[in-house]
């Protein structure tokens, strides 16, 4: 990946700016907060060149005006979405060049989590915002069931290795809804342990890839007859389909007390 490494900036409580670099130039993907991206900046001595925003949240965003005052870089983000200081609108079918970095993305539409809310994919990253967690998805807040289900269906029909950069450290509280909806799965129970080993240690449990989504993530695996099993009993009634399956699962996890 010509020298370009992936850099996890904390912000807020359990958010992460992704910052991709080399050993001058430097481009986030939601910068929810701009003083800890200047201060990684300035510390590496790097420049910023561009900045990639996947939905409108504020702590997706919030940064993009303070970044902008230090470095006349272009923004990208969705089309459909309002979001202040955007210089290109994006959708699927669209790409985005990262010159200095020698990084290109593709553009994938994947709403549910917001309604305009899209994906950067390229050279093996997922950038995925509040789309897909490890582990988990993100809070239905302006799409419907169908929508969020075949964008994660979307997600996870990339390359297993794929490797995924969520926007949140929501791993450990997803694992623990996941082993209600999927207690036998073994896969979900090594990758609790690991789990548990990094945030012992502080440190972020992502990037993960997308082989270890399809095998651990209730929300992809919403054809696995257990899975199945769990949901009819949360929702009380018999699911016939996989979006179905997947709104009670979501649903259920809305309403899980870890
Ligand atoms: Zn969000
Ligand atoms: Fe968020």
């Amino acid at each position: 990946m010509n020298n370009v490494t992936v850099i996890p900036i904390p912000a807020f409580q359990d958010n992460y700016i992704w910052l991709m670099r080399n050993q001058r130039y430097a481009a986030v993907v939601d910068p929810g907060d701009a003083a800890p991206v200047l201060a990684y900046l300035r510390r590496e001595k790097l420049e910023l060149t561009a900045i990639l925003n996947t939905h409108h949240h504020a702590d997706h965003v919030g940064g993009n005006a303070g970044l902008l005052r230090e470095f006349r870089v272009p923004v990208y983000g969705p089309r459909n979405e309002s979001i202040p200081d955007l210089s290109y609108r994006l959708s699927e079918g669209d790409h985005v060049s990262v010159p200095s970095l020698g990084l290109e993305f593709d553009v994938l539409d994947i709403p549910g989590h917001t309604s305009g809310h899209i994906a950067y994919y390229g050279a093996n990253l997922l950038f995925c915002g509040d789309t897909l967690f490890a582990c988990g998805c993100g809070k239905l807040f302006e799409g419907t069931a169908q929508q969020m289900y075949a964008s994660l269906q979307k997600l996870s029909s990339l390359p297993d290795a794929t490797l995924v950069y969520c926007g949140h450290e929501y791993t450990l509280a997803n694992i623990r809804f996941a082993k209600a909806a999927d207690p036998a799965n073994a896969a979900l129970l090594k990758l609790e342990t690991n789990v548990r080993k990094l945030r012992e240690l502080d440190m972020p449990t992502l990037p993960s890839y997308i082989g270890l989504e399809k095998t651990t993530n209730p929300f992809l695996r919403c054809n696995n007859p257990e899975i199945v099993r769990a949901a009819t009993r949360a929702a009380g009634k018999t699911l016939t389909d996989p979006v179905a399956v997947f709104a009670a699962i979501r649903e259920w996890k809305n309403n899980f007390k870890i």
